[in-house]
């Protein structure tokens, strides 16, 4: 009986394994269907992680941390979870992609989210090098620079909005002329003067060179296009929450999730069922960022160790 199974090794699933083994729990595994690091190790710099000055990539800054883990016992196993079951003793089944099954007293999801991508000719290509999908990650970059936003649901106008206070000019391409976002939000950026809405129009082909993306061709409705003079576009057509390990053989889900996927949990990564945590981008208003994942790893682990010793593990 593990004492703490982490599924995923992205920032949160390495903190809580660093915090459950460096705390004293003995038997803790994390799975992680590929090399430890998350989806920051896509991304070619990071310049928000605290204390972490110079150029750096995603992988540079998480090269070190499951070596760090491994010191203090985290055992990497390298596989995909297919489904977390709890048992009516209270306990929890790790059903491998394998076909093995580890039985565990604590869980913690660390799983995270994927954005969606909007499938024109190019964001593969340019994908981490003019386009992104984090304003607070990536706008910085682009300080004074015009910039294209695509979408228009609530991610794409706050999204705008965040980047219209540091680029000098925000193009809004939606596809539609009504957007999803909320009518406050809508009001917001259409009252915001360096925001230009680009309706009934759709990314055709973004292009650049060997330094990045230097234009986006759009598309409307027409059948007419436009080119954006921009370095930088920003895709925010929806995110998948990855919470299939959760999901039941009936279709429930194991604990609650709201309406788009994300798994609820209080300030101390609970979720309403006992002995199983969230932490990172699969939870309720997680901010996307690495070190807003670090932090959830560790209060998870923290509460982790305090459940297993009350059930009388974990000695
Ligand atoms: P993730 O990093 O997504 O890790 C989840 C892990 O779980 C993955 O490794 C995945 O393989 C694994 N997994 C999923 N399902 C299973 C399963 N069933 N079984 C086993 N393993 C599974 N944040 C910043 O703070 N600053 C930045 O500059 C920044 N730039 C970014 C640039 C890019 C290109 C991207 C994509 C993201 C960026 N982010 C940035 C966001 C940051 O990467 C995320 O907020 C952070 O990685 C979330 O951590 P996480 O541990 O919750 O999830
Ligand atoms: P979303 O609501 O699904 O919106 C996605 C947007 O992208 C839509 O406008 C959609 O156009 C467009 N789109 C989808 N695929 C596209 C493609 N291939 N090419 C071009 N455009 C494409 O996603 P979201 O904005 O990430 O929001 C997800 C959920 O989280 C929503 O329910 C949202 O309300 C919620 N959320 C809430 C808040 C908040 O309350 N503050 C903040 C962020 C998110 P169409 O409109 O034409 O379909």
């Amino acid at each position: 009986m593990l004492d703490c199974a982490i599924i995923g090794g992205g920032p949160a699933g390495l903190t809580a394994g660093l915090y459950t083994t460096r705390g004293g729990l003995k038997n803790v595994v994390m799975y992680e269907k590929g090399m430890p690091g998350g989806q920051i190790t896509q991304s070619s710099e990071i310049e928000n992680y605290p204390g972490v000055t110079g150029e750096i990539t995603g992988m540079d800054l998480m090269m070190p941390w499951p070596e760090q883990c491994q010191k203090f016992g985290l055992v990497h196993e390298m596989v995909e979870v297919e489904r977390v079951v709890r048992s009516e003793a209270g306990t929890f089944s790790i059903l491998r992609g394998d076909g093995k099954v580890d039985e565990a007293v604590s869980v913690i999801v660390c799983t995270g989210s994927t954005p969606k991508r909007a499938g024109f000719k190019g964001e593969d290509e340019f994908f981490g090098r003019g386009i992104s999908t984090c304003a607070t990650c990536d706008g910085f970059f682009y300080k004074g620079k015009e910039v294209a936003v695509i979408g228009g649901g609530d991610t794409a106008l706050e999204e705008a909005l965040y980047l219209a206070k540091i680029c000098s000019k925000v193009y809004l391409v939606h596809r539609r002329d009504a957007f999803r976002a909320a009518p406050n939000t809508v009001e917001r950026m259409r009252s915001t003067p360096n925001i230009e809405q680009v309706l009934n129009a759709v990314p055709d082909e973004v292009y650049g060179d060997a330094m990045g993306v230097t234009g986006l061709r759009v598309k409307f409705k027409d059948g007419t296009t436009r080119e954006l003079d921009v370095p930088g576009v920003f895709v925010f057509v929806g995110n998948d929450v990855n919470n299939a390990v959760l999901k039941q053989e009936d279709g429930s889900f194991l604990c609650k999730v709201n309406d788009w996927g994300q798994v609820v949990v209080d300030l101390s990564m609970r979720t309403d069922v006992p002995g199983l945590f969230a932490a990172g981008d699969l939870r309720i208003e997680a901010p996307k960022q690495v070190v807003c994942a670090a932090g959830d790893g560790a209060t998870a682990a923290l509460q982790a160790i305090a459940y297993v010793d009350e059930k009388g593990h974990g000695q």
